[in-house]
């Protein structure tokens, strides 16, 4: 019998696009010297982008989506990895350009592939997934700008969704007080029980205010951008620094330099896609530990290859909590 395996695979029409279950076998997989047998894979706010056709994140059709995966090495041209060999793939084009992680293999560049720590599971990194390990970045840009846990509150946005979780729980477990900014005030009990000292409506952040306001946290973690991420950085104390890592309200950003000038506070710009590997092994080193696996739990729904296209328009309506991990296999 054929060695065929399942993937989820976008087809371009003339003006729309469509989603279909189907076996491929291996010769039908794009270049790479390492074929991953995949075990997870994750929902992120650009694979429902991906899947919906909503922004032209796929560059090339027919495309298998999923931004992210972990699974354990079947065969490798490489040394460096071995049959075995538990690992984890963000980002790098995956879902853009090369075929992704909404399938039950893979072949992918060895310079691509991160060996997983050996205390997160391969599901836990993908409970992890792209928005965790951004989440993980966005912390380490914060402490590289000389952020610390007594340096004062520190704010998150976008609390209830992916990264907003993680962030919230991997600050908490730092130490931190966070204040947690969510459009889901019914969601308070889970953003407390995640680590948030305090929760407010980000109705208080999403409209046009004064250049500069009132001095209420030294650092933040943005995943919202536009009018919030202005008035995030606008009412960030003297010193402080804000990561910015998304675009949930929108991707304008119509600040003024008044906040640089006058505070000299520092905005750090956060890409997980093609962050060197220096980068990413610093963060999955930290992840595995500063993370408390046991609210990272708290936060996943688990689905299958067959049930994830049904998730893609309500991670885009921000009604999706915390993370969707895909279980593979
Ligand atoms: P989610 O959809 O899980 O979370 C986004 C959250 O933002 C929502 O849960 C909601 O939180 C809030 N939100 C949604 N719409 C609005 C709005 N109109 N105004 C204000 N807040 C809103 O997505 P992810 O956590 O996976 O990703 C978050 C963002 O980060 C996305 O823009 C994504 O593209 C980006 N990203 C960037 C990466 C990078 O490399 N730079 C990597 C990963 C993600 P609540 O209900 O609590 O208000």
């Amino acid at each position: 019998m054929a060695d065929t395996f399942r993937a989820l695979r976008i087809e371009k029409n003339e003006d729309s696009q469509t989603m279909n279950l189907i076996d491929l076998s291996e010769s039908d997989l794009m270049e790479g010297n390492v074929v991953v047998d995949i075990s997870h894979s994750t929902l992120n706010y650009k694979d429902g982008l991906a899947m919906t056709g909503s922004s032209p994140i796929v560059r090339t059709f027919p495309m298998i989506p999923g931004i992210d995966f972990s699974g354990t090495v079947r065969s490798s041209e490489d040394t460096k990895f071995s049959k075995g060999d538990r690992v984890v793939l963000n980002g790098y084009g995956l879902s853009e350009s090369h075929f992704g992680g909404y399938s039950e293999r893979a072949r992918v560049k060895s310079d691509h592939l991160l060996k997983l720590p050996e205390n997160i599971s391969n599901k836990q990194a993908m409970a992890i997934g792209t928005a965790g390990y951004t989440a993980m970045l966005c912390v380490l840009g914060l402490e590289d700008s000389g952020i610390q846990p007594e340096s004062g509150e520190v704010l998150v946005t976008g609390a209830s969704g992916g990264v907003g979780s993680v962030a919230i729980s991997i600050l908490s477990s730092l130490g931190y007080s966070v204040v947690a900014s969510t459009g889901r005030l019914s969601e308070s009990d889970y953003l407390t029980g995640l680590g948030a000292k305090l929760i407010i409506d980000r109705n208080e952040l999403s409209e046009p205010s004064r250049p500069l306001g009132k001095e209420r946290w030294i650092a933040a973690v943005d995943s919202v951008g536009s009018q919030t991420l202005v008035n995030v950085i606008a009412q960030t104390q003297y010193g402080g620094a804000v990561s910015a890592c998304g675009l949930a309200q929108g991707m304008d950003l119509p600040l003024t330099v008044l906040p640089f000038i006058l505070r000299g506070i520092s905005l750090v710009g956060i890409d997980s896609v093609m962050a060197p590997m220096n980068k990413r092994e610093r963060a999955w080193s930290r992840l595995s530990t500063d993370l408390d696996m046991k609210k990272l739990n708290e936060m996943v729904v688990e689905t299958t290859l067959e049930e994830v296209p049904t998730f893609a328009e309500a991670i885009l309506a921000g009604q999706v909590r915390g993370r969707v991990v895909v279980n593979i296999s």
